[in-house]
């Protein structure tokens, strides 16, 4: 941040909020998790997937790449602090979004990330030419980021999902 941007979040008391990509274990506290963790590790050294590793900043991260979270809830339990809490593993943000690199989508066969997925959320359209396009079923997906592990190329990431907003009229 520069001096100016600094001394205007101390001005205003705005801190700036941490990188939105960056994706902390469930039931991560949204707006004082720097405070709150600290940076003991338990929640990383517990998780039985081995999905969660610290980061340079000596926080934990989530880590999709190397396979998908079950929910099990051990890292909420490991953590003395208030930074992980069960009560907020509904509140986990991040869905799977599947790049145009995927395999299939250019006409190489692959159903890898649908054999991955428990929930069903992935499904193949067929396309012409050979190629077939993953259809994800957002309300269906959890986010575990199973199929991100398991795609050979990558192709799949998890994003936070901005569930779409629905106009009430008075
Ligand atoms: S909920 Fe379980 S599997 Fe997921 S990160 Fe925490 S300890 Fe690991
Ligand atoms: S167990 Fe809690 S306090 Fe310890 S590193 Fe994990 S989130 Fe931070
Ligand atoms: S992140 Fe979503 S689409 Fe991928 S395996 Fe998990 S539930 Fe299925």
């Amino acid at each position: 941040m520069s001096a100016v941007a600094s001394r205007r979040a101390f001005l205003t008391g705005r801190l700036p909020r941490e990188d939105d990509s960056v994706k902390r274990p469930p039931g991560a506290a949204r707006e004082n998790f720097h405070d709150l963790c600290t940076r003991c590790g338990d929640c990383v050294s517990v998780c039985p997937e081995d999905v969660l590793a610290m980061d340079d900043a000596g926080l934990p991260v989530f880590q999709p790449q190397q396979g998908g979270c079950t929910f099990c809830g051990g890292c909420a339990d490991a953590c003395k602090t208030d930074a992980l809490s069960l009560d907020r593993f509904a509140e986990w943000p991040w869905r799977a979004k599947v790049s145009d690199t995927c395999l299939s989508a250019n006409g190489v066969s692959c159903r890898v990330c649908q054999d991955s997925c428990d929930q069903g959320a992935i499904r193949f359209r067929l396309k012409t030419g050979g190629r077939a396009e993953v259809n994800l079923d957002l309300a269906s997906c959890v986010g575990c980021g199973a199929c991100s592990a398991a795609c050979p190329i990558g192709a799949v990431s998890l994003e936070r999902y901005q569930p779409a907003t629905v106009e009430v009229r008075e």
